[in-house]
């Protein structure tokens, strides 16, 4: 019989695409939801996209924040996907407050998992956890590096997956016990959305859209498709040698923000009228960044390294990402205009 996992946050972009793999598969899934009236929606969305049994599927109402029901959200569960974590884009007025349900979320569902017998956490860092302070660009960026929490220009958010990431490991190091651990580390991530809920990293893609970027700048950018993502989870959730590793997950190279601007205009006119073609010189971003703070984090992603490995994913688990970047953004703009977050 096929096991049980937890998948936190069931409603995310991210965690409804890693439910539906699950199913697809046969498992037994539980998620938590942080109110359980968003069960109706996730099994809605589900639903629309082919599950049709939804009895291996069931729901706890749990907050990063709380204690209560973490207990119950993990009784029964062979493997925990922990994705669920604030995601934002936004910079935030207090950053200790964003900070806080990332880093002592995670080690709130860590001791739970441990406490409840479970083997193997999952849990879905990011990139920005990896590579940020990387910018010597004549090396490629692996799992080796990590980013310095005091790299100038790091966002709120990636120091929040960061430090998270970093309170993770050293939670399983010292009081884990026999609980197994590793970490997926994306880089943005893109793709067909399951339902009309899009994530934060589609600002870049809104952006570009509705001309809100007068002038873009020449930022390179890894991205990945979020069925591929959900799909590396699952490697690393069942393949025994996963245990202690974190895993990078992108596409194969690069694409930036320009060559995304050009490839909406030549393959999907009728959505880029609004596209600009002007191309932001990069003095200019470094010159803003010494003012302004969303500058500061445009140019540290200027200064980084774009050459990534994934490597690791594909030799140790088999791993193959679906489409290009190319596809990738595609579908993504597609999906939104199926879903009617933008229009034709
Ligand atoms: P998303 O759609 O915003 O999903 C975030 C999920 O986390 C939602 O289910 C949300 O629940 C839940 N959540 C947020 N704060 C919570 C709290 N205090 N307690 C319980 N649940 C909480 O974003 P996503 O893109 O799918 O992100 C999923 C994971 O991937 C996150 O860990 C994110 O850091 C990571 N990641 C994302 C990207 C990216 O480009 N999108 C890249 C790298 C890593 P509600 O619905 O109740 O808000």
């Amino acid at each position: 019989m096929k096991k049980s996992v937890l998948v936190t946050g069931g409603t995310g972009f991210l965690g409804t695409q890693m439910i539906l793999q699950l199913l697809q598969k046969g498992y037994n899934v539980k998620t938590t939801v942080r109110s359980l009236k968003s069960k109706d929606k996730v099994l809605e969305t589900l639903g629309a996209n082919g599950i049709t049994t939804l009895d291996k599927l069931t729901f706890v109402e749990a907050d990063l924040s709380k204690d209560d029901n973490w207990k119950d959200a993990m009784r029964g569960c062979e493997y925990v996907l922990s994705v669920a974590s604030p995601v934002f884009f936004t910079i935030p007025k207090n950053e200790e407050e964003m900070i806080r349900p990332a880093v002592e979320g995670i080690i709130r569902v860590l001791k739970a998992a441990r406490d409840a017998g479970v083997k193997r956490v999952i849990m879905t860092s990011n990139f920005g956890a990896v590579g940020f302070s990387n910018q010597d660009l004549s090396t490629v960026t692996t799992e080796e590096n990590w980013t310095n929490p005091d790299e100038k220009g790091l966002s709120v958010y990636e120091k929040s997956k960061l430090l998270a990431e970093k309170a993770a490991w050293d939670f399983v190091k010292t009081q884990g016990g026999e609980l197994e651990f590793a970490t997926i580390n994306p880089v943005a991530i893109l793709g067909p959305s399951l339902s009309s809920h899009i994530s934060g990293s589609f600002v870049i893609v809104e952006n570009i859209l509705n001309g809100s970027m007068k002038s873009i700048p020449n930022i390179p950018l890894n991205i990945v498709d979020v069925r591929d993502v959900a799909d590396l989870h699952i490697r690393a959730m069942e393949t025994p040698s996963a245990n202690g590793e974190r895993f990078i997950a992108s596409a194969d190279g690069q694409i930036s923000m320009p060559e995304m601007a050009a490839l909406l205009r030549s393959k999907r006119p009728r959505l880029a009228t609004k596209v600009s073609t002007k191309t932001m010189p990069n003095w200019l971003l470094r010159f803003a960044a010494l003012f302004n703070r969303e500058a500061r984090e445009g140019s540290l992603l200027l200064r980084m390294n774009r050459n990534v490995s994934n490597e690791k994913a594909k030799e140790m688990l088999g791993w193959e990402p679906i489409g290009t970047n190319e596809e990738t953004i595609l579908a993504t703009v597609d999906n939104m205009v199926v879903h009617g977050i933008i229009g034709e």
